[in-house]
């Protein structure tokens, strides 16, 4: 790594639990005045949307609190209508990917409406219109970075397309571990896969650096430590406080490079297939690694190490085969789909072929580490892990 080139960005992170109360101080030194609040309806059952109104007040002047997964363009286009009736002035996403997506979304969106700003030609220095604050309640990562994808909904299979607009970066990050003790099992173990699917495709990225490399590693152990015990007792405040760390250095890796072949696909099986994202990382994580292995099995070995894989003793393959392994193992032991065809989408085998060809034309596949150079080599991909 003797060339590197990354963005970092301004962000407040609020970290530990009970830090949900700090918000109203915490917005306080932004100055903002009317926020909205996207969010979807199990933070509403946990009482956590009831918190949010009575600490912000009449500052908030919009809750839609029924956001669905994978960011649909005709929600965004139907809150967008909300924040421009309510005029709001800030957004916050509270819950999984899915709400902090929408509230990048819609802020972009009001921010192109009102100022004309085009997003593509956004620098990191620069300053949102519309700032979005994010409150996660699962291990996607989304709060940590620029990045949101909408699905569009009028194309034929739909398609989500992801866009990165430094101003979406979110400003303040508040991260209350009491928040994820109701994430159910499932959610737990597979958006936790997806935490470690961030730290282990930062390692091998194109764009990796020096504080990604640190950072992830420092990921693969704390998700290490804790995932399992997560979706043994959610109520294990020690073992999700330790998770929701390891999520935070995930998407902190995540910010500052590009993923690859593996995220890639979970994004086609996600907006074109319907398969929930963090199953879609579950089942292919294992094969990605695989794929990938010959070319950046060297950059695998932190990782390997920090799942307790003896990597001296070892040559880099074999410890990275013995590192998949060990996520097949922590993936059964949660009871996590191992195999598309039990993702729960209704997929058949012979989508396949339609779904390796999208893959293909995937940006994000094609910034993978090995070159994808046929379609042939994403289907037979998914058919291993059909
Ligand atoms: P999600 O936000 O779609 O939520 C899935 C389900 O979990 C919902 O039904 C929700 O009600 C439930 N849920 C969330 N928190 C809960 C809690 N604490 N208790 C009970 N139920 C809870 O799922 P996700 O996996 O968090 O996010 C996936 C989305 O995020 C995808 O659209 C993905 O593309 C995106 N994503 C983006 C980034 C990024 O960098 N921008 C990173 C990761 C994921």
């Amino acid at each position: 790594m003797d060339k590197f080139h990354y963005t970092s960005y301004a962000q407040e992170v609020i970290f530990g639990a009970g830090s949900l109360k700090q918000l109203s101080e915490a917005v306080e030194r932004f100055g903002y005045q009317r926020f909205m609040l996207c969010t979807n309806h199990s933070m509403r059952v946990a009482g956590h949307v009831d918190s949010v109104e009575t600490i912000l007040g009449e500052r908030l002047v919009a809750v839609f609190d029924q956001v669905h997964p994978h960011v649909q363009d005709i929600q965004v286009n139907e809150l967008f209508a909300i924040a421009d009736e309510k005029n709001a002035d800030a957004f916050i996403g509270m819950g999984g990917g899915s709400p902090i997506g929408m509230a990048k979304a819609v802020a972009a969106m009001l921010e192109k409406k009102r100022t004309d700003q085009s997003n593509s030609l956004a620098s990191s220095i620069e300053q949102a219109a519309f700032p979005v604050l994010a409150i996660p309640s699962t291990y996607a990562g989304s709060e940590m970075t620029p990045v949101y994808g909408v699905t569009h909904t009028n194309e034929n299979p739909p398609r989500k397309v992801t866009v990165s607009n430094p101003r979406s970066i979110p400003k303040l990050v508040l991260y209350d571990p009491e928040l994820t003790v109701g994430l159910p099992p499932e959610m737990t173990a597979s958006t936790g896969i997806n935490a470690l699917a961030h730290c282990i495709e930062a390692l091998y990225s194109i764009k990796r650096n020096p504080m990604s490399t640190a950072v992830a590693t420092s990921g693969v152990r704390h998700i290490t430590n804790a995932l399992l015990r997560c979706y043994q007792d959610g109520n294990d405040l020690d073992a999700r406080t330790e998770m929701l760390l390891g999520s935070h250095l995930g998407g902190l890796s995540l910010a500052s490079v590009t993923m690859g072949l593996h995220h890639g696909l979970c994004h086609i099986l996600g907006g074109s297939a319907g398969v929930p994202h963090g199953i879609a990382n579950s089942i292919i994580l294992p094969y990605a690694i695989r794929f990938n292995a010959d070319v950046v099995a060297p950059q695998l070995l932190p990782a390997a190490e920090a799942m307790g894989i003896p990597v001296n003793r070892i040559s880099p393959m074999i410890a990275v085969e013995a590192m998949v392994q060990k996520i097949f193992h922590l993936i059964g032991q949660m009871n996590l789909p191992q195999r598309l065809r039990d993702s729960g989408a209704g997929l058949q085998e012979s989508d396949l072929a339609r779904l390796a060809q999208l893959g293909y034309q995937n940006r994000t596949v094609q910034n993978n580490p090995k070159p994808v150079t046929a379609v042939s080599q994403i289907e037979k991909l998914l058919r291993e892990a059909w």
